[in-house]
């Protein structure tokens, strides 16, 4: 792999590898863009077939996280770290996340991390022994805790904003609004909505998840048969790709007009989202509609948690797809391709006021 000529291409700043052999620790942390502010993003703990699969994860994450966080509007960039899992071999966990939060310490704040697949609180908490860059340890002062909340919240303002566009009104009331997935974020979402007035529709592959979502007032229909029923508003809350070749027409013949979900990579493929514009779809980007958690995250680094001012940010979601659904009209593309747009004007713009000089750079690590 030519590693400099894949940096180039989409303008990485650094790839770090870190290896410990002692404890068995071999990570990979990418550090795309820090216009905005220092690097966020999670710690995967994955074991990959090749070191080169492993390496281009960490550069697709990372460049997603810089577009996710600077489309959300916080004054910080993009990166990630992948840890490479061996499944054959034994690790004392404590010590292997430990040697890696010695090394986040010596990036002295360019990077911050926090759990991601195959992480937990507890790598977390034991980052944290060595390193104060680390968000979503339970052991730190003015930590947020679960996130869940804030992206379910999220979800509900993007969705919102959604609603204003395809139907002329914020209000969810009488709208009927499909949840696929009523876990952690969409049950939430699904009793905010019904708060607001909503018939919600749910759909989960487990019974404990469809009880609980009954007990709500969701009416429930089968997973595998989502878009029998009618709605307005479709909410993919459990996995990715569920925008694909086989579910386009079942949407639209679904009477949906709407997709705001908190899902990551709902998009099975990028042409997915052209022909959502074509069908006349409103789609809200699912990694700005979803952004409440890492939005919750990043206040912690404001002299610690508060729930009322992250909140007053995550309420922003709402303003941030409002942003793209102008930016997809005035330059005539689809909504997924806008969200795109707003990252890169929002950096760019940054990035002007750097030909300034300035001797404190002020960071929100040091607020
Ligand atoms: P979760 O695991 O708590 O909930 C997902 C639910 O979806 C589960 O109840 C599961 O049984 C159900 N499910 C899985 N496959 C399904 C299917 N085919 N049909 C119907 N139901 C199905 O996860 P979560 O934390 O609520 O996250 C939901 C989605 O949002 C995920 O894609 C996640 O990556 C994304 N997301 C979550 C957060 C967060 O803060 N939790 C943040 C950003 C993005």
């Amino acid at each position: 792999m030519d590693i400099f000529k894949a940096l180039e291409e989409y303008d990485y700043e650094q790839l770090i590898f870190m290896n410990d052999k002692e404890t068995g620790l071999k990570a990979i942390t990418c550090i795309h863009d820090t216009t905005l502010g220092p690097g966020l993003g999670g710690t995967r703990y994955w074991t990959y077939e090749k070191e080169e699969e492993a390496i281009l994860d960490a550069m697709r994450l990372a460049k997603g996280m810089t577009y996710k966080n600077a489309a959300s509007g916080l004054p910080i960039g993009g990166a990630k770290t992948v840890i490479l899992k061996d499944p054959d071999k034994e690790v004392n966990k404590e010590a292997m996340f430990r040697a890696f939060g010695r090394f986040v310490e010596g990036l002295n704040g360019r990077y911050i991390t926090a759990a991601d697949v195959g992480t937990t609180e507890i790598e977390m908490d034991y980052i944290y022994q060595e390193t104060n860059y680390v968000a979503g340890t339970g052991l730190k002062p003015g930590t947020s805790g679960n996130p869940s909340p804030s992206t379910a919240h999220g979800v509900y303002v993007g969705m919102k904003a959604a609603a204003k566009k395809a139907f002329g009104s914020s209000s969810l009331e009488g709208k009927r609004i499909l949840i696929e997935g009523v876990g952690k974020v969409g049950y939430i979402l699904a009793e905010k909505a019904i708060a607001e007035g909503a018939h919600v529709i749910a759909a989960d592959l487990f019974e404990e998840p469809r009880k609980r979502a009954r007990a709500l007032g969701c009416q429930i229909v089968a997973s595998d048969d989502l878009f029998s029923v009618q709605a307005d508003i479709y909410a993919p809350c459990a996995l990715g790709a569920t925008v694909n070749d086989d579910s386009l027409e079942k949407i639209k013949a679904a009477g949906i007009k709407v997709i705001a979900g908190a899902a990551n990579n709902q998009l099975e493929e990028a042409r997915h989202g052209d022909k959502l514009e074509e069908m006349g779809l409103i789609y809200a980007p699912d990694y700005i509609i979803n952004s409440g958690g890492v939005i919750q995250v990043a206040d912690e680094f404001n002299g610690g948690y508060n729930e009322a001012r992250a909140r007053m940010s995550i309420d922003r979601v709402y303003d941030q797809i409002e942003k793209v659904f102008a930016i997809a009209e005035r330059d005539g593309i689809p909504s997924y391709k806008a969200a795109d747009i707003l990252a890169e004007e929002r950096i760019a713009a940054v990035r002007g006021t750097r030909s300034i000089f300035s001797q404190h750079t002020k960071s929100i690590l040091n607020r």
